[in-house]
């Protein structure tokens, strides 16, 4: 049976005792309240006791269970402090941020704000944490008292476990961020090679590597000119097409020049187009490690992160691709020349 449409998880939420223990099977209250609100029994908080039950099967208009386990009253946890080894782990488990503590100190509980969940209990290697009955409560003198002590409790229990909550969901976004941030940082490497590659498949003449490779540039300017000519061919009047091909002639003739000049002022020993191969030889291996690489970082990104950063390194395997095509293509015109 579903809650009626003008009762809201708040509503039931707003009965439950905020101890954020999970007995009743959910990560914390405000889970069971909306699983409640969906139809879920009533009857499966120990810490609210029979008294919840009643409350909220009076909210529902459901029946009053008897309750799933026995009954709890409220506990509070403390840490015998000469034992504890400071290993953190009980700070972890605290759904309310209760414990107090760093790396290899002591650690200990604030008795106000713990809800006696006992959560902290099982992950402590050293089994120095005890529940005892909370003072505060062993405090009250009548029921009045326990009453508002119970609501005191449900008040800093709810408030805390959603400020942890909303601290844990910050630092979840913040290390998102650091990661994307290293890859990217990754990446620009890798853009820098780019840039700094050779690349013949240049769309307009005015693009071609400006790299110190002379025999490189050279090959890509040919294949832009062989391409603007073939283009040409096809349509003799087209005036963007004659630039072009005027520029990139201009440009590959300004580089013949510059290229004879330098051989006259050498002596007849040619080794540019032996180290210029080697270049575009390493330039096309470090495209293809590049790529083994961005292929791994997307199989990690899939089974350990995010859409995003299975996005970040599909977009990065195309421009791997992109670098490596270029760079073969690269290396067959200067080979070719
Ligand atoms: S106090 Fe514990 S058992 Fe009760 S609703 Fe909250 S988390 Fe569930
Ligand atoms: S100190 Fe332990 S028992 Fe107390 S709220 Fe934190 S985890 Fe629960
Ligand atoms: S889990 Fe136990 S040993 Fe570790 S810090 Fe907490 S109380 Fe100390």
């Amino acid at each position: 049976m579903s809650a009626s449409a003008s009762i809201t998880v708040t509503d039931i939420d707003r009965l439950l005792p905020q101890t954020q223990c999970g007995k009743c099977g959910h990560p914390g209250c405000r889970p069971y309240a909306e699983a409640i609100a969906e139809g879920e029994a009533i009857n499966r908080c120990p810490p609210g006791g029979d008294e919840t039950v009643a409350e909220l099967a009076t909210l529902l208009e459901r029946p009053a269970l008897p309750l799933e386990m026995d009954a709890e009253s409220p506990k509070a946890a403390v840490i015998r402090e000469d034992e504890c080894i400071g290993c953190t782990k009980c700070i972890q488990a605290c759904p309310v941020d209760a414990i107090l503590g760093a790396a290899k100190q002591m650690h200990t509980v604030i008795e106000a704000e713990c809800t006696g969940c006992e959560l902290c209990v099982a992950p402590c290697p050293v089994d120095c944490i005890d529940i005892v009955p909370h003072p505060g409560w062993q405090a009250t003198r009548d029921a009045r008292e326990q009453k508002d002590w119970l609501a005191r409790r449900a008040e800093l229990g709810r408030r805390r476990f959603e400020n942890r909550n909303a601290r844990l969901e910050r630092q979840r976004q913040e290390k998102d961020a650091r990661r994307r941030a290293r890859m990217q940082a990754r990446q620009q490497p890798a853009e820098q090679m780019d840039q700094a590659a050779p690349v013949a498949s240049t769309s307009t003449p005015s693009t071609p590597a400006p790299t110190g490779n002379t025999r490189a540039r050279k090959a890509a300017l040919s294949a832009t000119v062989r391409r603007l000519e073939k283009r040409l061919t096809a349509a003799p009047d087209d005036a963007d097409t004659q630039a072009s091909l005027k520029h990139a002639r201009q440009q590959l003739a300004d580089l013949q020049t510059q290229g004879e000049a330098s051989a006259a002022s050498t002596d007849a020993r040619d080794i540019a187009p032996s180290s210029s191969l080697n270049s575009l030889r390493i330039a096309r291996s470090a495209a293809k490690q590049r790529l083994a690489l961005a292929n791994r970082q997307l199989a990690h990104a899939r089974r350990q992160g995010g859409p995003e950063d299975i996005e970040a390194a599909q977009a990065q395997i195309q421009r791997a691709e992109k670098t490596w095509q270029d760079a073969c293509q690269a290396l067959d015109n200067a080979e070719r020349h």
